[in-house]
């Protein structure tokens, strides 16, 4: 094999690790973005919950307020009852003082409802406070292995790049450039070895005549079936 094509390898082969070393780091993300998404889920149920009790608490103190407001008028209502001078007035009063308990009864039952639905909204803001917490005291020491993971994913690969680029000064600048275009055609590897008359990689045979050419020279053909570049092994 020809030091050229040999030292192409080399770097091929660093290349394919620091391909492996991406991937790896590019599967962390959907892991942050899932964490993330769970956190948002917890939250969002969290505000419901604090939204439904805040209603019934504002329900709470409107009805209050009514209960109130039918008492003055129950107290208005007796006292006429009291200084009634007919039997005309007495039972018009009478009939006014009935309505006024009739409406505070109804009152009382309403708020009586209402502190229990608030008791209920209240028991649900806790608990989701609680998930909500623990979701994040959970999630932070995921977090933070996570960012461990990336830093040493990252400072492997600047590591392989950096012995990469280093040995790639050992390879012709046309042969690097017709690797690195092939390899950016979204293949991971980009130069394979003859397999008997045929390129490795597809199969497709190659015409006796370049075949000579390589083995005899040590250079490099590109494959008319697949694209990558060959070289004689032997
Ligand atoms: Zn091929």
């Amino acid at each position: 094999m020809h030091s050229d094509v040999a030292a192409l390898l080399a770097v091929q082969d660093d290349d394919v690790a620091i391909h492996e070393l991406e991937k790896q780091l590019a599967e962390l993300a959907p892991r942050v973005s899932a964490m993330a998404a769970e956190r948002d889920k917890a939250l969002t149920a969290l505000e419901q919950a604090r939204h439904a009790a805040e209603s019934e608490e504002k329900r709470r103190h409107e009805v209050a307020e009514r209960v109130a407001q039918h008492r003055a008028v129950q107290e208005k209502n007796q006292s006429a009852l009291n200084s009634v001078t007919s039997m005309r007035e007495a039972t018009a009063a009478t009939a006014q003082l009935e309505q006024s308990k009739r409406m505070i009864d109804e009152d009382e039952r309403e708020l009586a409802q209402i502190g229990q639905r608030l008791v209920e909204a209240n028991h649900l803001v806790d608990e989701r406070e609680r998930t909500a917490a623990d979701l994040e005291s959970a999630q932070s020491q995921a977090r933070a292995s996570l960012a461990a993971d990336q830093q040493k994913l990252e400072a492997q690969l600047a590591e392989a790049r950096r012995v990469r680029n280093e040995k790639a000064r050992a390879v012709p600048r046309t042969l690097l450039t017709r690797y690195d275009r092939i390899r950016s055609r979204k293949r991971v590897r980009a130069v394979y070895p003859l397999r008997g008359q045929s390129c490795g990689h597809c199969d497709t045979m190659i015409p006796l005549q370049r075949r000579s050419v390589m083995s005899g020279t040590g250079a490099t053909e590109i494959c008319e079936g697949c694209g990558v570049m060959l070289y004689a092994s032997e």
